[in-house]
């Protein structure tokens, strides 16, 4: 967790979610603390093993188990820079993707002045040089297939080298977080995330609930593409993108396929109010010590497919 944490509902959401919902903004001194800080605790978990590579590795290009228990060989890395995109927090070093996920970034990114008339689009977190968990930050991205994309539309003005690593993303909830805020949120964005949940290859594209609603409300006519949607909590600062393992490859393991509908009605409302009470009802008074909860240890290199153990030790 950031020592400081600047509003009561990112505090409120990561303590209830505990799903780190703000790291897709931290900056590189919070990333660098909670880095160290894990790294210490487990030396051998696989994070911290994956975490430490610098380079691809050299094999055929695979997406090697699930997309939260796996690894990727033969990754290439997208461009940190392009006309229309940038890659955030370089020093990640998390710009790297199945070659199917990069072509189709690339792609998105240079239609996206045609989509909505924004300069570009800000890429966040993809996978790891070698894909695997992550030292900091999310459960999934682990086989390249899963990437980020920023709501802050690329400013006019590129981002140099210091906001590529601190500049904050913007929140996109309106403070009940019922609904987006009028003030952030554009039209713009509904367009960008109908387009890229346009390709088939395409499977998911996660979001807050607050996000959802004005995806449906503004999709008009054309809900298709809307199923592909999915409400999750976090996901407020970006949308992130989830390719279906490529057609043939034995060694992904796929994900049940979302339910068809538009997923705008009893699940949406559903959603909306488990994040309204996780972050606005009054907590329960506990009596007695507080309770010493022991944390979970981190993923083994066990835990992943036999193959990771070859991803991390080829050249
Ligand atoms: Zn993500």
């Amino acid at each position: 967790m950031p020592r400081r944490i600047t509003t009561l509902a990112t505090l409120a959401l990561s303590a209830v979610l505990g799903l780190g919902a703000a790291h897709a903004q931290d900056t590189a001194s919070q990333e660098a603390r909670k880095r160290a800080a894990n790294t210490a605790a487990f030396p051998d978990a696989a994070r911290a093993l994956f975490s430490q590579q610098t380079t691809p590795a050299n094999l055929q290009a695979r997406a090697i188990g699930n997309y939260a228990r796996g690894c990727l060989a033969g990754a290439v890395a997208m461009q940190v820079d392009g006309p229309s995109w940038q890659v955030m927090r370089r020093n990640r070093n998390r710009n790297w993707g199945h070659p199917d996920l990069i072509q189709y970034l690339e792609t998105l990114a240079q239609a996206v002045p045609r989509i909505n008339g924004w300069p570009g689009i800000l890429i966040g977190d993809i996978s790891q040089p070698r894909g695997g968990p992550m030292i900091t930050g999310h459960a999934s991205h682990q086989i390249g297939l899963d990437a980020d994309i920023w709501l802050t539309p690329m400013p006019r003005q590129r981002v140099d080298a210091q906001q590529r690593e601190n500049m904050p993303a913007t929140n996109m909830a309106r403070s009940d977080w019922m609904d987006v805020n009028p003030n952030a949120w554009t039209h713009g964005h509904t367009q960008l995330i109908r387009a890229a949940a346009a390709d088939p290859r395409v499977e998911r594209i996660l979001v807050n609930p607050a996000i959802k609603v004005a995806l449906c409300r503004e999709s008009g006519a054309d809900r298709r593409w809307l199923h592909k949607v999915r409400p999750i909590w976090g996901h407020n600062y970006h949308f992130h993108v989830r390719m279906a393992c490529p057609a043939g490859m034995a060694s992904c393991r796929p994900q049940e396929p979302p339910n068809f509908g538009d997923g705008c009605g009893e699940e949406l409302t559903g959603w909306l109010a488990r994040q309204h009470k996780a972050m606005f009802a009054p907590k329960k008074p506990r009596l007695g010590p507080p309770r010493k909860v022991k944390p979970k240890p981190p993923m083994s290199l066990d835990a992943l497919p036999p193959e990771c153990r070859q991803v991390l030790v080829a050249r």
